[in-house]
């Protein structure tokens, strides 16, 4: 593994100022296991009280629109996120891909300008359940991360991906370790023929899908596993926690 198991929780449409004391909590427990790299993504009207809160963890946004400031009505782009105090921003999750038609083109539009902005981006890939029984899973991810990639060349320490089988995603179903494992293999050989295998050693490559404490080890410790993108089990600081303490106590911890 590259470097510290990233463990990114991801609160979605979910969360007001009460959830502050969430993320004071996390901030706090996580001083106690600095060998695994913390961070949450909460909606956009929370990311600036968070980063004022934050003292260890990260602080990113779950999107931004690909554009410059204009007259986009309810959109928010990189340079605005990264105002407020985010880090990072997750582009391309199966829910913008599903609920507002974003195409790899699009996703590859916002990388660029997230990166212009200065954030680090975690892109997601992942395939329906559909495409997984008729054997067209790993075809369908590498694809569609060659495609939202696009052109970009130099992914130190800026680029994490994160493979979510959109199946497994806030549905108590987890990919079995085999299954990750080779789709993690088969993501790290296109890093390393897209970036070359320094570079490439350099991108984590997360799993989402229904993890929480219980499944927290065994998957981490699954081979080219470097983390979690974690959905349902971030929105509490004791669940979200046992992840983290999974994480401490994973080999590469
Ligand atoms: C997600 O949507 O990124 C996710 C992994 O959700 P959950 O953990 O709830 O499955």
């Amino acid at each position: 593994m590259a470097e510290r198991p990233y463990i990114v929780g991801n609160w979605k449409m979910n969360g007001t100022r009460a959830m502050l004391s969430e993320a004071r909590a996390i901030d706090r427990a996580a001083q106690r296991y600095m060998k695994v790299e913390v961070a949450v993504a909460p909606p956009y009207t929370l990311i600036h009280a968070v980063h004022k809160e934050a003292e260890q963890i990260g602080v990113g946004a779950q999107d931004c629109h690909s554009g410059p400031e204009g007259a986009h009505t309810g959109d928010i782009n990189a340079s605005m996120v990264a105002d407020a105090g985010a880090k990072f921003v997750i582009l391309g999750h199966s829910e913008r891909r599903q609920d507002h038609g974003e195409t790899n083109e699009l996703i590859n539009a916002k990388i660029e300008s997230a990166l212009e902005a200065g954030l680090r981006v975690i892109l997601c890939c992942g395939e329906t359940l559909e495409t997984r029984d008729a054997g067209g899973a790993e075809t369908f991810v590498l694809d569609q991360l060659k495609s939202s990639l696009g052109a970009f060349q130099d992914p130190a320490e800026r680029l994490t991906i994160a493979y979510e089988p959109i199946w497994a995603i806030g549905t108590g179903r987890t990919a079995t370790t085999e299954d990750i494992a080779a789709m993690h293999t088969a993501i790290r050989k296109l890093l390393d023929e897209t970036f070359g295998e320094e570079a490439s050693s350099m991108v984590r490559i997360l799993y989402g899908g229904s993890v929480k404490p219980e499944n927290a080890t065994e998957i981490l410790n699954t081979p080219e596993v470097g983390g979690a993108l974690v959905g349902g089990a971030s929105l509490s600081a004791e669940s979200f926690l046992g992840i983290v303490v999974g994480a401490s106590e994973t080999e590469e911890a």
